[in-house]
């Protein structure tokens, strides 16, 4: 029992930062609360191979604030958060690693609950399971809603329809050119939903055995990562990591919808102009990705599958409500989401205020 925990001073707007260290495991994360306005944070825990541990805190930073929005546009009574593990998943994790974090997440008394995220599984889960109650996505249990992956490839998928309609003028995907980067959890879950409505598909990642699975089992073309930008596609589907349209790859894309998974895919708040400007229709990926979250919020609340059944569907509505609004105003649907989201958290500071 070596765990280190050091309170690290959180940026401006955020509430808390800690770095938590285990020499024996070879722990070393992050965990960040961005926001408990609306509830405790809740957020995925992300295992990655990162270069530096500034890199690190950058990638907690992002993705937890990101977790306030997304939260509060899926109407969920959580705040945002997240945390990551420095290390492969593939050779650095060990149950005694996953165990030292679930000692790190225990530690926030409740403030931040652990789920799933790139590089950690629901078996992974499990055994963070051990050391607290904070940990959800589990497969059993009372309340245990399983992976969110395919929840999240489910709305990502009826955000992409809704997305379809408005620009092709219709929703059936029929020889429709869609790139999927990234075939992970989601990635791999939509592709096969995209194959399923007739979609031609076009994948790309680092992982040969996904693109061989995704070849075979839906006639997928592989493309090189690195030529993304360079094939013609009328939709793509980031299912990868952030940052992937920046100013430079906004100007080379060929697709006319971007929908995916992925969190922060614009490197900058100003490439949503530059796509709009491109006529490419942006649809934000902390709207379109919320069924995992709504899927795990059903365990946090103790109400089961039941929740994420009521809910689900309401991810392509307010996909629908922000591409109007966008139009009506001639805004970016970006902009228009971080304004509501904006409008959520003040009223719900004005009505704790209140309530004082
Ligand atoms: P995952 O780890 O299962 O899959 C990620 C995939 O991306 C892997 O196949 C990996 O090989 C591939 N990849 C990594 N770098 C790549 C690159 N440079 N080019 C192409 N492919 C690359 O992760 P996941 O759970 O499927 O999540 C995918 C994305 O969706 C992440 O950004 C995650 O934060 C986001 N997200 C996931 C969920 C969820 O429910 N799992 C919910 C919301 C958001």
């Amino acid at each position: 029992m070596t765990l280190n925990l050091t309170e690290e001073t959180a940026p401006e707007g955020y509430e808390r930062l800690v770095f938590a260290q285990d020499p024996e495991s070879g722990l070393q994360a992050f965990i960040c609360v961005h926001s408990t306005v609306l509830g405790p944070a809740a957020g995925g825990c992300r295992m990655w191979n990162y270069a530096t541990v500034d890199e690190a805190r950058t990638d907690v930073l992002r993705l937890a604030e990101g977790m306030t929005s997304k939260n509060a546009m899926a109407d969920l009574a959580l705040g945002g958060g997240k945390s990551v593990i420095i290390g492969n998943p593939q050779s650095d994790k060990s149950p005694a690693l996953l165990r030292a974090f679930g000692r790190a997440v225990q530690s926030l008394d409740g403030s931040y609950y652990t789920a799933e995220d790139v590089g950690i599984s629901p078996d992974d889960m499990k055994i963070v399971a051990e050391e607290t109650p904070y940990a959800v996505g589990l497969e059993d249990g009372a309340h245990g809603t399983g992976d969110p992956s395919p929840f999240t490839a489910q709305g990502v998928f009826q955000c992409l329809l809704v997305g379809a309609e408005v620009v092709f003028g219709t929703s059936d995907l029929s020889g429709r050119r869609v790139l999927v980067q990234g075939l992970g959890h989601v990635g791999m879950s939509l592709a096969e939903k995209l194959h399923g409505a007739g979609a031609e598909l076009i994948v790309a990642d680092i992982n040969e055995a996904a693109l061989q699975h995704a070849k075979t089992a839906f006639g997928a073309t592989i493309c090189d990562p690195a030529e993304i930008f360079e094939t013609e596609m009328d939709i793509l589907a980031p299912c990868a990591l952030g940052g992937v349209l920046t100013e430079a790859t906004a100007q080379k894309l060929s697709a006319k919808l971007v929908c995916g998974a992925a969190n922060n895919q614009l490197e900058t708040p100003e490439v949503a102009d530059a796509l709009r400007a491109r006529g490419i229709r942006y649809l934000p990926d902390y709207v379109v990705n919320a069924g995992g979250i709504i899927s795990v919020a059903g365990e946090i609340h103790k109400a089961g599958t039941s929740y994420r059944t009521e809910r689900l569907d309401g991810v392509a509505a307010r996909i629908r409500t922000l591409v109007d609004l966008s139009d009506k105003t001639g805004r970016t649907t970006t902009a228009v989401a971080d304004d509501m989201v904006a409008d959520i958290l003040a009223k719900a500071s004005d009505a704790a205020r209140g309530a004082a």
